[in-house]
């Protein structure tokens, strides 16, 4: 067994659901102890751990490594694991690590982890000043990360280890907010020649309201708002909605009941194949998927919202910013800046809409907030802004990813690319509170994070873990 793999077979047998990192915090804790390592532990559920300079290389800058303790808690249907309680279970299977598919691994950042303790249990290397961060939640809400505290900290350099690709050197994310438009409903009865059909929208592909954005993958929502423009001609009114399911995913399925003057239904049905023509059109990858249905429908409650609110609602929805805002101009392909109309419902009297945006930098995030701080007052709603997390900016001279780079080379790791990801990542938070730290993040190859198919390679492991041990050597900055 390598370095890596023999801490990881440790820290298996600890439960460590995102909140719940009590029992790995007071392993580390009692770990460190016991081998005279300088340890800290927070209210945070945080781990600090400090080794000294080896010989030499006491006038060169600390430099911390970054990982985080808790993991995704996801088990295959019908597979009786508590993660509150049991050891993963793993097994090797030539170069590959997996559960074989029956509950995450927890190489999500077990491996950073375990990579970390090896580097501090080796007495034999050398390394300018070594902090370890071990941060608790950052599968959830960064909560360790976000109330770490950073003035212990004497590092100029971090490197964080929850990258899954050793090809890759991430040296920049995203930073996001959520935007919840809403407004109070006086719903009216209608008369009795108003009939209910429910419009739905299905076959669309979905995904991560950040690393798909950019896929064209359609917003279910918008293109069924986008039929209800198209038919606004029609005598109806809007009964219910539900708009996706998750702010964090693109919507996939979307659907309205409206009450329709019955004696136009022929002509909505007309309607409907007309626009559904235009959506295939559009939508070539996904022709004939992508559709919306008509159905008649039963239903007790049929209350409306007025004609005007539900312009108004319209309205605002059909120029609200969707999808990519902004590309890069430093990486290829990459997506600067989105917003993801992830959510509409109804709920208490008040229809809500909920917008996810992420930006590489704090002025396009202002941005997007300021245009729809504007539509929501041109269309006389409310508005709640929450969840903010810090973007990490691109620095583009960085000697650590110089090195990096450098040392990769060394080791024969071929094509290398300098990433940024349009996601949050735990990096951004320690810039934001100490902006003069040179950060990179990087890892060992390795597959399906969060889900039960995750797994990694042990080759990659290794040289990953030579790789690191390499740069701490070379750290004379
Ligand atoms: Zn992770």
């Amino acid at each position: 067994m390598n370095e890596i793999l023999n801490n990881f077979d440790k820290i298996s047998k600890i439960p460590r659901k995102s909140h719940s990192e009590e029992k790995i915090r007071d392993y580390m804790y009692d770990w460190a102890k016991e081998r005279g390592i300088y340890v800290e532990k927070d209210d945070y559920r945080n781990i600090f751990m400090r080794k000294s300079a080896s010989k030499g290389y006491e006038n060169y800058p600390a430099i911390a490594l970054q990982a985080h303790t808790d993991m995704v808690c996801e088990k295959a249907d019908g597979v009786v694991h508590n993660f509150a309680e049991d050891a993963i279970k793993y097994y090797i299977d030539g170069d590959i690590v997996s559960t074989r598919g029956t509950t995450t691994l927890g190489g999500d950042n077990g491996l950073g982890v375990s990579a970390i303790m090896a580097i501090f249990e080796d007495n034999t290397l050398e390394h300018p000043e070594i902090e370890a961060i071990l941060t608790s939640s950052e599968e959830e809400d960064f909560y360790g990360a976000e109330n770490f505290d950073v003035s212990k900290l004497n590092c100029k350099y971090l490197i964080n280890l929850d990258h899954c690709n050793e090809n890759e050197i991430l040296c920049a994310s995203a930073g996001g907010v959520v935007f919840t438009a809403y407004k109070n409903i006086d719903f009216v009865d209608v008369g009795e020649m108003y009939v209910p059909y429910e419009i739905k929208i299905s076959g669309l592909k979905g995904g991560h309201s950040g690393e798909d954005i950019h896929r064209g993958r359609g917003n279910s929502s918008i293109l069924l708002f986008r039929f209800l423009n198209y038919i606004s001609d029609l005598d109806f009114y809007l009964n219910s909605v539900k708009g996706g399911s998750y702010r964090l995913a693109i919507p996939r399925d979307s659907k309205v009941v409206v009450m329709l003057n019955k004696d136009q239904y022929s002509t909505l049905l007309e309607k409907l194949n007309e626009f559904n023509i235009l959506i295939s059109e559009e939508f070539q990858k996904y022709k004939g998927k992508i559709k919306i249905e008509v159905d008649s429908i039963e239903i007790e409650d049929k209350k409306c919202m007025s004609k005007e609110i539900f312009s108004n609602i319209l309205d605002y929805i059909l120029v609200s910013p969707v999808d990519v805002q902004i590309m890069s101009n430093v990486f290829e392909n990459m997506v600067d800046c989105s917003c993801n109309l992830g959510e509409i419902y109804i709920e208490d009297s008040k229809i809500i809409l909920i917008s996810d945006i992420r930006a590489s930098f704090n002025s396009q995030k202002e941005f997007i907030l300021e245009k729809l701080k504007k539509l929501t007052k041109a269309f006389g709603l409310e508005y709640e802004v929450w969840g903010d997390y810090f973007n990490w900016k691109f620095k583009s001279d960085s000697k650590l990813r110089e090195l990096v780079k450098k040392v990769y080379a060394e080791k024969g790791i071929e094509n290398v690319k300098e990433l940024s990801v349009h996601a949050g990542l735990e990096c951004g938070f320690f810039i934001n509170k100490k902006p003069e730290l040179d950060v990179v993040s990087i890892g060992p190859n390795s597959w399906n994070f969060h889900s039960p198919k995750e797994a990694f390679s042990i080759k990659s492991t290794n040289t990953f873990y030579n790789c690191l041990v390499e740069i701490l050597k070379q750290a004379k900055f």
